[in-house]
């Protein structure tokens, strides 16, 4: 885009201006879309989301016997949900407003096998496409038991693929993972914002990580290109996969589980709240998704974006999805969060979801710091700083009129909704990589 271009757009859309200078924000949507013509929109449907939850129910075996962290759970990858009433006491005082409802962390941030929300649609994709060419092949059948996969003669037969993806860091960690176990070749190509660690972790599990000195897109630009070169390789695009998309959906029937296992009511009179922290956009989008044919209208979607890199946000207010770039509007892209620090959205997650996303904000890399360092004080949880994003959501819900008037919630509604802030990383950061995390923000 060029000058011009973003002088117009900036005269249609004054918001570009507050994002320039990287403070923090906040825009809802502002029209209430009826929900089944939203769901239609995304062109997938319910039963590709309980095809995605069978597919990990047949790998369950088989990952219980490879991870023995998934044992407790028969081989299901799963987080808890937790109850964090201290952080929202700790939190309405820093804000000096009472936040109402009750408080939730959905701790992805410690699923298993990978520490991320990543284990979601990362892992799935890695087995979906592992079933594929067994299959294919004459080794595997939908109604065998799966932990026949951990043999000699699948590991050599895998070691005949290639699996390659461009990652700021923990997608790559999930997918390294998953592959190096079932014998696959896997090339990792790291932007200069993934932590060192990670990138350690991979190449001692025999992953061939690529590192670039430019971010995100970069990375899966060049990863794209380096696998068209090999026929035996697949790609996975972050950007635009659905398989990925339909791995991340599966949360919405689990959430809906643990509800009712909780007894916890989402309905008119219980609106849910959920926040999510987003990147490229898959990982949240396709949450949302599975949110949002699990509850229905009564689930409301939020996505958190660092002031840095807000791509998201840019690319849905302006309609102009991935046409448009953080870096257009002159932003650096370079931020704390990581596992946010991506400057472009997926075109597929924004034109699909944005009927179904209720609102985005973008979060200082100060205020993350200072969110994690009380969220480890006040419930003893430790997380990434991306991972933490959404804790500012229930605030910007409970001060926005414009809003509240959209959906006509009432004070009553508020007193019993259920915020749950997703917790989207930090289970497999070493221990002094954690520290330097949470002593960075200084109490006065
Ligand atoms: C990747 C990631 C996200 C966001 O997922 P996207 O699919 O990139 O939007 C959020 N938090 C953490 C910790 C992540 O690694």
């Amino acid at each position: 885009m060029n000058a011009v271009q973003i002088d117009q757009l900036k005269q249609q859309f004054p918001l570009i201006e507050t994002l320039q200078t990287y403070q923090e924000t906040f825009w809802f949507t502002p029209h209430r879309y009826p929900l089944k013509e939203a769901l239609e929109k995304v062109g997938l449907t319910a039963k590709d989301v309980s095809e995605a939850e069978a597919r990990l129910a047949r790998f369950a075996p088989y990952l219980a016997k490879v991870f023995p962290e998934t044992q407790a759970q028969q081989g299901k990858i799963e987080s808890d949900i937790v109850e964090i009433a201290h952080m929202q006491q700790a939190l309405s005082s820093a804000k000096q407003v009472q936040l109402n409802g009750t408080f939730w962390l959905k701790k992805d941030s410690h699923l298993p096998i990978s520490g991320s929300i990543k284990a979601r649609g990362g892992i799935y994709e890695v087995l979906t496409h592992a079933e594929k060419l067994a299959m294919q092949a004459g080794l595997l059948k939908p109604e065998d038991d799966y932990s026949k996969l951990d043999q000699d003669s699948f590991r050599a037969f895998f070691s005949k693929y290639q699996i390659a993806v461009g990652s700021t860091g923990n997608l790559g960690l999930s997918i390294g993972i998953m592959s190096a176990k079932l014998g696959f070749r896997v090339t990792v190509h790291m932007s200069a914002d993934a932590r060192q660690w990670k990138k350690d972790k991979l190449r001692s599990l025999g992953v061939n990580v690529v590192e670039y000195a430019s971010d995100y897109g970069v990375a899966v630009e060049e990863g794209r290109k380096a696998a068209e070169q090999d026929p035996h390789c697949f790609f996975i695009d972050d950007e635009n996969s659905t398989t990925l998309f339909l791995g991340y959906a599966v949360a919405g029937i689990r959430l809906k589980q643990q509800f009712e296992q909780k007894q916890i009511k989402v309905d008119a009179e219980h609106p849910l709240f959920v926040y999510l922290p987003c990147g490229v956009g898959g990982g949240p989008g396709g949450v949302s998704f599975g949110l949002k044919l699990a509850f229905g209208e009564h689930v409301h979607c939020i996505f958190a974006e660092p002031t840095h890199s807000p791509c998201m946000l840019l690319g849905v207010h302006t309609g102009l999805h991935d046409q448009i770039s953080v870096n257009d509007i002159g932003i650096d892209n370079v931020t704390a969060a990581d596992g946010l620090a991506v400057g472009r959205a997926s075109g597929f997650v924004g034109r699909a979801m944005q009927q179904l996303i209720d609102g985005y904000y973008t979060i200082h890399d100060e205020r993350l710091y200072e969110l994690i360092a009380l969220l480890n004080q006040t419930e003893n949880i430790q997380l990434e700083p991306s991972a933490i994003a959404g804790m500012m959501g229930p605030y910007y819900v409970q001060t926005s009129p414009d809003y509240l008037a959209l959906h006509q919630f009432t004070a009553e509604q508020l007193q019993q909704a259920n915020h749950v802030i997703w917790a989207t990383g930090g289970g497999m950061v070493p221990p002094d990589e954690m520290q330097k995390y949470l002593s960075h923000f200084q109490y006065k």
